[in-house]
């Protein structure tokens, strides 16, 4: 095996670990299971220290080290008074270099690394915002030395998000922007793809400008409701006032209101439209340095093949609409805001270490992927001749009601109902019982470089997930097999086609069917005898239908009835609001 390089991405505010394992650049977790580390150290006078959520456990008691990120590589006179004459920071255990500090941080993810992969690892790539000076970067280079790691490549954050996002999703010299949004930072690049190699064209950001600044925000417009000032609160209530504002934040981002509330000092209700005038001011400066960055790299928002948006902050719904508006297009959320960039830190570790590039030459799948749908169908997620490694995902959701769990059966080949193709395996997936089409579950197939498969089902609204290997069934099929399936595929393509539309069709009577049924008991008095009559026979067309699986027939009955049902559809709609606005009846 060659040797490891573990790529990291060192935040203002968290700080993640990464590797790639067969092909794929995978976060690393620490003992709890967290995959995101706090960029937070606390000392003791005696020297001891703590490193992420431990030393945060101690914020509003004790001196804890966040943001240190912001003090590497700078001289005293531009800390804003943070580091004394000499470029150094006062701890409990004396004066330390931001590196020193850093270096705990760095330190503390090469165990989780060395823990999780159970080897030695030595040797990393760390990333570093693209508007990083020499200092800067040399004084991370500094800290990764001292933490027992050798630096191997320093790499810009924004570079690191390009190639998570994929080298092979963009053509020869194409350009993207990278928009990164975190806790105390933005940064906003331009960067062009030549040669296969990325180039960052032009940067721009505020380094004081994140998420520490909305949930303050949030905590002043509350304090002021309340009739309290932040500024004069105790730092221990503080601390509490501005984690309630982080809070409120992130309920924010799912739903219109949250509420603001400190125990024995009140609530306040926080709307979105509250927060959108909160966030003005901060979108305005966000958007400016966007406008820069794209008249320095002399582009304009369609020159640009996809906006990729990072950092945890870009969760907010308003920063997306923002965006979107700014470079004219929907940006690219398919990264995970908070890992993109540690992944990519992976990769180029990965390219370095020489793990990467067996990566690019390898095989496709012989056969389609994909798992069983309602009315036993064949729903292909990837299909025959994709390029290993990759993946591809679907969302799925309950079919009736109070379900509690969902049947996912793996599938392969290329036939249109499941039961002509290949079972290779199935496994249950649980989730929170809910009404027929609220569960969200979504199923991700993997393959990586060595052709296995996994499957992975997760209850996006629990966020729990289910994975099961499937092994190298999917990529190691006998060539005359193949071969049959492919020519069964064609020789039944008729009967497989005709198959898949009486399904559907059979689906949609059986959603239809009983809606119209209740819509008549509702509604039925407002229409006519004739109305009801047209109804009714349109009804049982369909069911004849199903009855005597005649495709054509149930395909058009179904259009028919949906045709005729319209207007006592419309007709409870207006019941519906009718009611509303005479208010209630007893
Ligand atoms: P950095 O790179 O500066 O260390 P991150 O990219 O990790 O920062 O982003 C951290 C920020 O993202 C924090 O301010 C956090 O509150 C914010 N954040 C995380 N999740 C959400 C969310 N769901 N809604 C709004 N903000 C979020
Ligand atoms: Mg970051």
């Amino acid at each position: 095996m060659s040797e490891v390089i573990i790529g990291i991405d060192l935040g203002t505010t968290q700080s993640a670990v990464a590797v790639v394992d067969s092909g794929f650049p995978i976060l690393l977790a620490d003992k709890q299971g967290n995959t995101l580390t706090p960029s937070a150290v606390w000392y003791s006078d005696t020297g001891e220290v703590k490193v992420g959520h431990e030393a945060l456990r101690r914020s509003g008691l004790e001196k804890v080290h966040t943001s240190v990120k912001s003090l590497i590589g700078r001289r005293a006179a531009e800390s804003g008074g943070r580091l004394e004459a000499d470029g150094r920071i006062k701890t409990a255990a004396g004066l330390k270099l931001p590196e020193e500090i850093s270096a705990e941080i760095l330190a503390e993810l090469k165990r989780v690394a060395e823990h999780r992969l159970e080897a030695t690892v030595s040797k990393a790539v760390v990333t570093v915002p693209a508007y990083f000076h020499d200092g800067q970067r040399a004084a991370t280079k500094k800290a990764g030395e001292l933490a027992g790691l050798e630096v191997v490549r320093i790499l810009s954050e924004p570079t690191a998000a390009a190639l998570s996002y994929g080298l092979d999703r963009l053509d020869e010299s194409s350009r993207v922007a990278v928009f990164d949004l975190g806790g105390g930072t933005f940064d906003v690049s331009v960067l062009e793809m030549r040669e296969g190699v990325f180039e960052v064209s032009a940067t721009s950001g505020d380094t004081e400008l994140g998420g520490d600044n909305f949930d303050e925000a949030v905590a002043c417009f509350a304090a002021a409701r309340l009739e309290r000032d932040l500024e004069g609160l105790d730092p221990m209530e503080r601390v509490q006032w501005i984690a309630e504002g982080r809070r409120v934040k992130h309920v924010l981002s799912e739903a219109e209101e949250a509420i603001f509330r400190i125990p024995f000092s009140g609530e306040v209700p926080v709307s979105r439209e509250i927060f959108l005038g909160l966030m003005k001011p901060f979108l305005d400066r966000m958007e400016s340095c966007c406008r820069r960055a794209m008249l320095d790299a002399g582009v304009s928002g369609e020159d640009l093949a996809a906006v990729v948006m990072v950092g945890g902050s870009s969760r907010i719904p308003l920063v997306k609409e923002r965006v979107a508006r700014i470079f004219g297009q929907e940006p690219d959320l398919s990264q995970h805001p908070d890992e993109a960039i540690a992944r990519g830190a992976a990769i180029q570790a990965g390219i370095l270490a020489g793990t990467v590039r067996e990566v690019l030459l390898l095989d496709v799948t012989p056969l389609s992927l994909g798992i069983e749908t309602m009315g036993g169908l064949m729903n292909v997620l990837i299909s025959r001749n994709t390029t290993i490694p990759c993946k591809a995902g679907e969302m799925f959701t309950n079919a009736v009601d109070g379900q509690k769990s969902m049947k996912v059966t793996v599938l392969q080949g290329e036939r249109e109902l499941a039961k002509d193709n290949w079972e290779l395996g199935s496994f249950e997936v649980q989730f929170e019982p809910n009404r027929r089409g609220q569960a969200r579950v979504g199923v991700e197939f993997r393959i990586d470089a060595d052709g296995i498969l996994s499957v992975l089902a997760r209850d996006v609204a629990t966020g729990k997930d289910t994975v099961i290997e499937i092994g190298s069934a999917a990529v190691d099929v006998q060539e005359a097999k193949v071969e049959q399936m492919v020519s069964e595929s064609v020789e039944f393509a008729f009967e497989d086609m005709n198959a898949r539309v009486f399904e559907e069709a059979r689906l949609k009577a059986e959603e239809l069917l009983p809606a119209v049924g209740m819509a008549l008991e509702q509604a039925g008095g407002f229409l006519s005898e004739e109305e009801i009559a047209v109804i009714q026979d349109a009804r049982n067309r369909v069911e004849r239908a199903i009855g005597d699986r005649q495709v054509a027939e149930l395909k058009a009955s179904v259009e028919q009835l949906d045709e005729v049902t319209e207007s006592l559809a419309a007709m409870l709609v207006q019941k519906a609001t009718d009611a509303l606005f005479s208010g209630p009846q007893d």
